[in-house]
């Protein structure tokens, strides 16, 4: 290791050539480069007009049986249920596993508030999760050794032991994973860890349709997973997400939970418990069947794009292009890169300012979820991990569309 003092100037003295390296390969002269764009070059148009000619726009058609048959059969699933984002779906997937105000559920630190703010609206207590310095998704070593200092086993579950935090006295009911920027956590230790412990495991997988861990698509390998179709995903509905998991009994709870809870019936409004409205509409399915018909063709060039990333970010002596896990295919759904050392607030200021300045825009990580003002007080292991990585990691564009269709 070479001196902070020497690092320092270096990570700032490259700033110019990283400005180049990205300027060669997208090209922002004309106008400034965005994080991740929506590319709409299939059947959208015809779909879409398809839902106006016949009416049906709103929360039943075609279309929704048809993408969420289609994303079942992508995901690998037996059932997909289409809500109207993925911050919803989530939501109803942790109502669905009857995680309430009682319980305490395990959340990455390091993640988009959404992931954090769904647990929230059950009332169940969140219990921040550090990350893997590679996988930047939680670390199940660190967890795993962690839960075995904090918890007491009360009694025995239909997922395994039942677990109780010795100090707030809550039982833990269930882990929230996300595979950050696509990248697959280690599920497999993951699952471990769950049976240990008696946990529900749900993926938020918004940001990893099309990745496969160890050949598994995800969002189909804990008990549940959701996805995101907001307008900066791989694909988008506008607005929109889904459920997709394997578990029978829970895929007809959240499909009842998510129409109201209304009860099959040609006119009667009954209703047998508090539901909610989180189906997606006909129109907005219509274009998630267009986009996911593009899918692999979005995948292909996200991956060329990020080959030609790492190509020419080598030469760089100051950061490294975040890759895929070795036993994974991750969708690459946003590129990062990530300094030899944390920036200085500062410096991190200065390094996106200029990338900004020259129509390159790009985004730190998000704020974790320990630092924002409604969730300091929970309880949470050590965060080191997830702290280095947030000062280390920039974003940059992502789009399928900076490589020629
Ligand atoms: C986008 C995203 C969500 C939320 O999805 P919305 O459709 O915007 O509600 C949840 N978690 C993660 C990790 C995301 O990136």
């Amino acid at each position: 290791m070479r001196s902070s003092g020497v690092k320092e100037n270096e990570i700032m003295s490259e700033v110019p050539t990283l400005v180049a390296a990205l300027s060669a390969l997208i090209q922002p002269k004309d106008s400034p480069v965005a994080l991740h764009e929506p590319e709409f070059m299939g059947q959208e148009w015809a779909y879409i007009k398809r839902c106006l000619d016949t009416g049906w726009v709103s929360a039943s058609g075609e279309f929704v049986d048809r993408f969420e048959q289609d994303l079942a059969t992508r995901c690998e699933t037996t059932h997909a249920l289409v809500t109207m984002n993925g911050t919803a779906a989530l939501h109803a997937a942790l109502v669905g596993f009857g995680i309430g105000g009682n319980d305490e559920v395990l959340v990455p630190s390091l993640t988009f508030v959404a992931t954090a703010n769904a647990v929230s609206y059950t009332h169940a207590t969140l219990h921040f999760v550090d990350s893997d310095p590679n996988r930047l998704g939680i670390c199940p070593d660190k967890l795993k050794e962690y839960l075995e200092q904090i918890t007491e086993v009360v009694g025995s579950g239909k997922y395994g032991p039942t677990v109780r935090n010795k100090t707030t006295k809550r039982v833990i009911k269930a882990i929230l994973v996300t595979h950050v920027f696509g990248h697959p956590v280690d599920m497999d230790k993951v699952l471990e860890i769950a049976s240990q412990f008696g946990l529900i495991v749900i993926e938020d997988a918004a940001e990893g349709l099309g990745s496969l861990y160890r050949g598994r698509p995800l969002g189909s390998i804990g008990h549940a997973g959701i996805l995101s179709f907001n307008g900066n995903k791989i694909i988008t509905t506008g607005g929109g997400g889904a459920i997709v998991t394997n578990d029978d009994a829970f895929a007809s709870q959240i499909r009842h939970l998510c129409t109201t809870a209304k009860r099959p019936h040609p006119w009667e409004y009954e209703h047998d418990m508090i539901g909610y409205n989180y189906r997606l509409p006909n129109i907005n399915a219509a274009l998630g069947c267009a986009q996911l018909e593009r899918l692999d063709n979005f995948l292909d060039r996200k991956r060329q794009l990020s080959m030609q990333y790492k190509a020419a970010l080598e030469k760089l002596t100051s950061l490294d292009f975040v890759e895929e896990p070795d036993d994974s295919l991750s969708n690459y759904w946003l590129n990062a890169i990530k300094f030899h050392r944390p920036l200085s607030g500062q410096e991190r200021r200065k390094v996106l300012e200029t990338l900004h300045h020259e129509g390159l825009l790009c985004r730190p990580v998000w704020s974790l979820m320990h630092r924002l003002p409604m969730y300091e007080h929970c309880p949470r292991m050590d965060m080191a991990i997830c702290e280095d990585l947030v000062a280390r990691i920039v974003n940059i564009p992502s789009s399928a569309n900076l490589v020629a269709a």
